[in-house]
């Protein structure tokens, strides 16, 4: 049985004084859920979520990483600096790193290696764009996204069951339109086969979260599918009574 994960993106939101807020009301309804619970939040915050949630039943996580140890590469952040500040999770391969930062499938592959390897637990985004999918190419999109990370994986003899996997159909994130819980379930399943060809026993236990406008009012049914184990959820994840109604959703 897999636990339920339900993890915030808080994307480019926030300050000081919003993020306190917030993350108090997470803490006042978190200690009862049955489900995990994460947030992943601007780098320049980690340091607060580290306080307000250490010791807590929330876990927290950045948004992107480098693909590169250390050296030169002004802006960047480090595996080991997100370690620093007590990270659980990263988000790789966000569709908005990939289609506003040109990230190509080889570069999430190296960023999901260099996370794990760190011992960061990568959330690695895949997901077709509404043109793919209406030319029918969602299954290839997704085989072709998720084959770059796992042949990574091989090379680096990295275990496949440290990685989180999300569906994201990039035409769902944002705005408002969602997957039927059919139409993401038959995804998710093909996900879990590509997983299952590769390490049967990890494929069963690694989790596949949906997101792309997951809400109070849907969340129910998605995650009552078979193969979807939590959420990434991104517009419903700044207020705390959606994020928490969606967590005991779960
Ligand atoms: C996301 O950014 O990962 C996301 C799922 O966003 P939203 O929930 O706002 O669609």
């Amino acid at each position: 049985m897999r636990r339920k994960l339900i993890a915030g993106n808080w994307k480019m939101n926030g300050s000081l004084a919003a993020n306190a807020t917030l993350l108090d009301g997470i803490l006042a309804g978190a200690a009862q859920l049955q489900a995990d619970l994460a947030v992943c939040v601007p780098a320049p915050y980690l340091a607060q979520v580290q306080t307000a949630l250490s010791g807590s039943a929330v876990a927290w996580g950045a948004q992107d990483v480098s693909l590169h140890e250390s050296g030169a590469y002004t802006g960047e952040v480090s595996v080991a600096m997100l370690k620093d500040f007590g990270c659980r999770y990263v988000i790789v391969g966000h569709s908005e790193r990939r289609s506003y930062h040109g990230e190509t499938d080889a570069v999430v592959a190296q960023k999901t290696v260099r996370a794990l390897a760190a011992g960061l637990v990568p959330i690695v985004c895949i997901g077709e764009t509404l043109q793919e999918r209406e030319q029918g190419d969602t299954d290839a999109v997704v085989i072709r996204q998720l084959g770059a990370v796992l042949d990574a994986l091989k090379a680096a003899a990295a275990p496949l069951s440290g990685i989180v996997i999300a569906y994201e159909p990039v035409w769902a994130i944002g705005t408002g339109k969602t997957a039927t819980p059919a139409m993401a379930q038959q995804v998710h399943e093909l996900i879990r086969a590509q997983l299952a060809q590769r390490d049967a026993s990890a494929a069963a236990s690694v989790k596949i979260l949906y997101g792309g406008s997951m809400k109070p009012d849907n969340a129910k049914e998605l995650l009552a599918m078979a193969d979807i184990d939590g959420g990434l959820i991104g517009g419903a994840a700044l207020k705390a009574a959606d994020f928490l109604a969606i967590a005991q959703a779960a």
